[in-house]
């Protein structure tokens, strides 16, 4: 299996996934787009590239499309690693010693709540899930805008999912290397973190727990 995306199907064919895929609309331009960024992958063109913006296309569109693409690999990538993530092994949400997540959503939990890993990431993923499943925030169709507050809320979805590489970066790396995932872990990560540098969506403290990992292969 060489090609990154016949890897994600197989993950998705085995339903390994714990929730269900989002799906782009057939026939929207937001789902043409999502095929175009698939097709460039395929190609196996420089990852650096392939995020730009394309010409003539909508800054929201592409935004949508990568946090959903993004939402839905991250998902299959944490449900390889899931059976090994559990309150025992995982009781804090963290990336080392020197890193830790609370967990707040201004609903279920108002103040920053730390939890151990398994709970935080559905959590969080029940939260993503939610916002990409909201039409009033993910449009449909094009003729519905998106809300003034799109960029913004993406931002904290992409930083909310950067978390989820930290910790099974961190703390799950042997199982990812075990069932041979690892080229397609990196593949995905490197995609991710080109995509949020392109458009400075994550900030960059944020992303200091794996700055050594971005040194090694986010360097082409
Ligand atoms: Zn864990």
């Amino acid at each position: 299996m060489n090609n990154f995306l016949d890897f994600f199907h197989l993950l998705d064919k085995k339903g390994k996934t714990f929730r269900p895929k989002k799906r782009f609309t057939h026939g929207t331009i937001r789902y043409s787009l999502h095929k175009q960024a698939q097709a460039s992958l395929q190609s196996g063109i420089n990852l650096k590239e392939v995020v730009r913006l394309p010409a003539n296309e909508n800054m929201n569109d592409w935004l949508a499309v990568h946090v959903v693409d993004f939402f839905n690999r991250i998902n299959l990538i944490y449900g390889t690693v899931s059976e090994y993530c559990t309150e025992t092994t995982c009781p804090k949400m963290s990336g080392g010693s020197r890193y830790e997540y609370f967990w707040q959503d201004g609903e279920k939990f108002k103040k920053p709540t730390p939890l151990p890993a398994p709970k935080y990431i559905e959590n969080l993923m029940d939260w993503v899930e939610g916002q990409i499943n909201n039409e009033d925030i993910f449009p449909v169709t094009t003729d519905i805008p998106f809300p003034k507050t799109f960029v913004t809320l993406s931002k904290k979805i992409l930083t909310r999912l950067f978390r989820v590489f930290v910790h099974v970066y961190i703390h799950h790396f042997d199982r990812i290397v075990s069932i041979g995932a690892e080229p397609h872990v990196n593949t995905c990560f490197k995609h991710f973190y080109y995509f949020v540098t392109e458009f400075d969506l994550i900030p960059a403290k944020e992303m200091e727990p794996l700055i050594e990992l971005v040194k090694q292969i986010c360097k082409d």
